[in-house]
């Protein structure tokens, strides 16, 4: 008997220990270490029959599961990583099992869309934005900047006189932005925009990443009337800052430009009343990027685009799959197929629902709050120990520290990650290098971060 015939027999000892293993994993998450140690040698050649998926299980667990790191566990702490909720875990499993190749939600052998277009509405509930935003899944803010940056560009092409889809780009495009995260500079370069051609705005005085926007003002009028794309961030990385909506709406009336917010994680200050305000006037944007997989705690890959409906000409231009007849007309058959870059895809937004049907609004706001209470208490430790000083006020859920005496700032971030107790990641800003911690794991709580303090005082007596 082949291995793939014994396999089916024994699918469910195969998923049961799989289901076990899974349990014992996030019961211990805690204890696991942040840290990866060891090494694996690649195997490079496919052996003839296979082993079977039980044989299998026993060589992951051998050689790969000991160095996996607690990336999804409570003290991970680097770069923006979420974790997982239970439910979405389950909607996870579920998207796997049923997979289905999510295009159309008319019935036509297929209504996984049917899902996503309704996650899209529970997420739109969610932040309180307004309904006319068309939305879908793609696999992270990165790909949601390139997609929402992708309707731009033949939103400005059509100011020009052009079709960009249809010719290709030509002429001079204008890009302005303050700190844009470094995936949409890299979408810009992935749409022929030319990471280069962005046009720098200021950001205010006084330890700010936000745009200035009397000088965003000033270097709109030299344009003299040109369109131009405006890239704006709701939650910048290092310091978490955003810039002005309401002032931004205001310009929006007097001159003419495409409107992006990449609100990757900063978008779910809108799930608490504290913090909504930071994104008071974000619903006028023409696009908005927001990643699931940090802030909604939902596996990796997910993140979500929203576009203003009035522009899903503009979006299936860029997007239509046109050359497929049997895939017919774009605009009277919906599929997410000529919406956005890929065609066959994975039920992505299960996950999401899962989660968001859950929890609710109650749980996404306690998820936020409690996150944010956490950065405020690590930022409390900084403050209090003379060794450490805040490169910037909190503002929502990132410390961004350093240490007193600069040059030890690389050795001690060495020897704290190595210990295993925290992950954190290393960055430079205004001129001096620093070190983020990021909260936005539902796991994380006061305990973590008496932990991580102990271990960083230890570590100072070391160095
Ligand atoms: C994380 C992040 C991105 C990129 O997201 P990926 O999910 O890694 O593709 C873009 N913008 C901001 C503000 C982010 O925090």
């Amino acid at each position: 008997m082949n291995n793939l015939h014994t396999d089916q027999q024994n699918l469910d000892a195969i998923l049961t220990e799989v289901k076990q293993q899974g349990i014992n994993y996030l019961n211990h998450i805690h204890e696991r270490s942040t840290a990866s140690s060891g090494n694996v040698e690649t195997v490079i050649n496919l052996n003839e029959e296979g082993i079977g998926a039980k044989n299998t299980m026993a060589q992951f667990n051998q050689r790969f599961e000991p160095i996996m790191v607690a990336s999804s566990g409570p003290r991970y702490w680097g770069f923006v990583t979420g974790g997982t909720t239970p439910a979405a875990i389950a909607g996870d499993w579920l998207a796997t099992i049923y997979d289905q190749n999510t295009q159309s939600a008319n019935g036509n052998g297929d209504v996984s869309a049917k899902i996503e277009l309704e996650t899209i509405q529970l997420l739109l509930s969610l932040f309180n934005l307004p309904k006319d935003f068309f939305g879908g899944f793609v696999t992270g803010a990165t790909l949601s900047n390139f997609t929402c940056l992708a309707v731009a560009r033949q939103w400005i092409g059509k100011q020009m006189g052009k079709d960009f889809a249809r010719e290709g780009i030509s002429g001079n495009v204008k890009i302005l932005s303050a700190t844009p995260h470094s995936s949409a500079i890299k979408s810009l370069s992935m749409l022929g925009l030319g990471s280069s051609n962005v046009i720098q705005v200021n950001v205010l005085q006084g330890n700010r990443e936000a745009l200035d926007v009397a000088d965003l003002e000033l270097k709109i009028q030299a344009l003299n009337g040109e369109p131009f794309i405006l890239i704006s961030s709701a939650g910048t990385v290092n310091t978490v800052d955003f810039d002005d909506f309401e002032a931004i709406n205001v310009l929006k009336d007097k001159y003419n430009f495409w409107w992006h917010i990449d609100a990757a994680f900063g978008g779910f200050a809108a799930c608490s009343p504290k913090y909504k305000h930071l994104l008071k006037g974000w619903e006028n944007a023409d696009s908005i990027t927001v990643d699931c997989h940090k802030w909604l705690n939902v596996p990796y890959e997910s993140a979500v685009f929203f576009v203003k409906e009035k522009h899903q000409l503009l979006q299936v231009e860029t997007f239509q799959n046109s050359n497929a007849a049997y895939l017919g007309n774009p605009l009277e058959n919906f599929s997410y197929l000529n919406f956005l870059p890929e065609n066959s895809r994975r039920l992505k937004a299960l996950p999401a629902w899962f989660t968001l049907t859950s929890y609710g609004k109650q749980g996404y706001q306690d998820i936020v709050e409690s996150n944010v209470e956490m950065a405020l208490q690590f930022a409390d430790f900084i403050n209090e120990n003379s060794n450490f000083e805040l490169l910037a006020p909190v503002r929502l859920n990132t410390v961004c520290f350093s240490l007193t005496d600069e040059n030890l700032v690389t050795t001690f971030l060495n020897k704290l990650n190595a210990s295993g107790k925290v992950f954190l990641t290393p960055t430079f800003y205004n001129g001096k290098k620093g070190i983020r911690a990021a909260f936005v794991n539902w796991r994380t709580s006061a305990s973590d971060v008496k932990s991580v303090t102990t271990t960083m005082l230890q570590i100072l007596t070391e160095l």
